[in-house]
Formats: structure tokens, C-alpha cells, sequence
């Protein structure tokens, strides 16, 4: 079992499959993109199938794909039908902006994927576009149907909240997913990248408490402590109007002002194969030396392994987060995978 220093267990692996994306959020990615990395230097799907298996024989029992935009990476279907395969793996889920799912929910679906969470950070046309620059919210909207058509219905919403930007669409955004019996969650914006991401003025965190506050004035909130994935989402029920009887559940990401550090369970490997054990901490090291350099099996799990305890060995209690957004890494989120 991969575990830190501080006795947290590692269950759960964010893997970026692509650095790219086709939107430029700008709470993500500066307007002219970053420095693409080489598609040579991208982990292939020999190698992320190998890697994720030795970190589930060390007790990952969820991965999640991520990037930039997974849904990019033509061979997506493939990997995830690749890990699905894994003996021990108990769920293989993606992040995707929604782009691309209505061409490519399908072949994702027969792929077994187990669930995904998609961004939509506005129901607004203009302000979808503001934020996220290139994307296209009807698309995104029909992607979603798509994906549900296709019996995707592990489906969760994910909206940054961002002060100054979309702060005033909390309502709709909450009935939006109240009307078509999906979970959503708010996510406080993280001050991330040491870059000039913005257009115009700089979105704003919203704190958590806030979020409560504002559903409150619509809703009466009932705290869950069901928990609907091992993420650090807080769940609650709202009651009151458009609701059902047992009232809808909605998840808040509190990762700046309510610090979910100490149940941590996760690492996350880059694109290019760069183990990261925080979000918050630049410090990674590479398992894509090991997995090109050796070519005896045993020889590699060996070296990866020991790439991946010193990883972990670097891993601190908890990020440093503020909401003055003092905290800036050198990589941006889409460098990382959220
Ligand atoms: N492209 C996919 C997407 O947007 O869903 C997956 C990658 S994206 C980096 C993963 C998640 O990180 C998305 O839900 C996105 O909204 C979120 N995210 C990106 N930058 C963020 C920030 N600065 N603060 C909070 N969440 C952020
Ligand atoms: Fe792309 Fe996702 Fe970042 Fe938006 S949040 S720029 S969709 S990686």
C-alpha cells in the first residue's frame, strides 16, 4: 500500500492524459495556451496502463482522467477500456469540459467507463464564453444529454465559482441540475499558475460559507454526510422549492477556505508521466524515465515504485491556500489536471 508520511493511504490517482485543450478557461490557462508539450513525451497507453496497474497493486481503487481536455486524446476509449480491465480497479471515471462527448460518449460508454464529471460553469452563452474562451455552451449542453442517452448517467456537474464572473448564477446553475436529477458542485476558485491567466480583472474566490449563504436565501440546506465519490466535495440536501421530498443533493469544494488536507487520499501523475503528490507543490518526480529506461518488467515496477514512495515522501500535511491568492505554482491547472 502506497501511503504518505503522515499515514494517509493512497486510494485514489489523477492521471492527465493530454496537456492541451480546446478551451482557455481563464481561471486555467493563460489566452495563447502554455508550452505544449511533445506528443512523444506524452505517457502512451502501454505506459499509463502499466503504471496505473502497479499503483492499484498498491491500493488505488480509483483513477480519474483528466488533462487539459481528455476527450482530445484520440485513444481515450482504449485506455479507459484498458484499465477497466484491471484486476483491483474499482472505478474509472473522466474530467472533461463537454466538448467532445456528444462524438464520443458512446465509444467511452462501451469502454466501461464508470462515471463523469463535466465542467459548466455558466448557463449564460456569453459568460460561458468569456470564461472559458473557446468553448461553446450549447454543445457542451447536448453533450450531456448525449452521454446520459448513452447510459452515462454517473453524471456530476463542476462549476468553478468565480467572483466577478459567474458568482450570480448560483441559483439557476443549483435548479439547472435539480431539474435533470444531477449532482452538482461548486468549486472555489484555487489561485493557481504563476502567469497572467485573465483578460480583463481577476476572478475572485467565493468562499464556501458564502456559497451556503446564498443557496440559503432559495433553499434550507441539510448537511449529508453521505458522500457521493472520495473526493473532498461536502455534501448537503436542499430542501424547498423544485426539490423532491428527500430533498436534492449538491457538493461544495471548499479547497481554499475549508481545507480537506487532512483526509487526503490521492496523487496525481502529469501527462507526461511527473508524479505529483499535492495540487499545491511543483516538487514531481518522473516515472516516465524508469518506465523508457528499463526494459525487465520487474526491473521497472521496482524503479517506479521507488519513484513513487519518494513522491510521497516529499507529500506535506496540506496546501497553503489563501484567499488572497498568495500561493502561485509554476504550472497551471491544465498542466497538472485539476
Ligand atoms: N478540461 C477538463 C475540464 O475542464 O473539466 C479537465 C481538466 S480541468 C484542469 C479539471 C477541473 O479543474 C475542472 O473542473 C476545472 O473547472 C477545474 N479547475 C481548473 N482551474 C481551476 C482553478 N483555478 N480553481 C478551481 N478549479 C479549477
Ligand atoms: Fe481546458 Fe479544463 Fe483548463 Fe478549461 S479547465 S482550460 S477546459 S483544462
Amino acid at each position: 500500500m502506497f501511503s504518505d508520511s503522515f499515514g494517509r493511504d493512497i486510494t485514489y490517482l489523477r492521471v492527465s492524459v493530454t496537456d492541451r485543450c480546446n478551451f482557455r478557461c481563464q481561471y486555467c490557462m493563460p489566452e495563447d495556451g502554455v508550452d505544449f508539450e511533445e506528443r512523444q513525451d506524452l505517457l502512451t497507453a502501454d505506459e499509463i496502463e502499466e503504471v496505473v496497474g502497479i499503483f492499484v497493486d498498491d491500493g488505488v481503487r480509483k483513477v480519474r482522467l483528466t488533462g487539459g481536455e481528455p476527450l482530445l486524446r484520440p485513444d481515450l476509449p482504449e485506455i479507459v477500456d484498458r484499465l477497466t480491465d484491471l484486476e483491483g480497479l474499482e472505478h474509472v471515471a473522466i474530467t472533461t469540459n463537454g466538448y467532445l462527448l456528444g462524438r464520443k460518449a458512446e465509444a467511452l460508454a462501451d469502454a466501461g467507463l464508470d462515471s463523469l464529471n463535466v465542467s459548466l460553469d455558466s448557463l449564460d452563452d456569453e459568460m460561458f464564453e468569456e470564461l472559458t474562451r473557446l468553448g461553446d455552451l450549447e454543445r457542451v449542453l447536448d453533450g450531456i444529454e448525449t452521454a446520459r442517452d448513452h447510459g452515462l448517467t454517473d453524471l456530476k456537474l463542476n462549476t468553478v465559482v468565480v467572483g466577478g464572473y459567474n458568482d450570480h448564477e448560483l441559483e439557476d446553475l443549483a435548479n439547472f441540475a435539480i431539474d435533470r436529477g444531477l449532482i452538482l458542485r461548486f468549486i472555489e476558485f484555487m489561485p493557481l499558475g504563476d502567469q497572467q491567466l485573465w483578460d480583463g480583472p481577476g476572478g475572485e474566490c467565493v468562499p464556501a460559507n458564502e456559497i451556503r449563504s446564498r443557496l440559503s436565501e432559495r433553499w434550507t440546506l441539510e448537511s449529508d454526510s453521505d458522500t457521493y465519490g472520495a473526493g473532498p466535495a461536502r455534501y448537503m440536501r436542499l430542501h424547498g422549492p423544485n426539490t423532491p421530498d428527500e430533498g436534492h443533493p449538491l457538493g461544495i469544494i471548499g479547497a481554499v477556505t475549508e481545507c480537506f488536507c487532512n483526509d487526503c487520499n490521492r496523487m496525481r501523475i502529469t501527462a507526461t508521466g511527473q508524479v505529483r503528490a499535492c495540487l499545491a507543490d511543483d516538487h514531481s518526480l518522473s516515472v516516465r524515465a524508469p518506465l523508457r529506461t528499463y526494459s525487465d518488467t520487474d526491473e521497472r515496477r521496482r524503479a517506479i515504485e521507488s519513484v513513487v514512495q519518494r513522491a510521497l515522501g516529499q507529500k506535506d500535511r496540506s496546501h497553503d491556500f489563501d484567499l488572497e491568492g498568495s500561493t502561485v505554482t509554476d504550472t497551471t491547472m491544465s498542466q497538472i489536471g485539476g
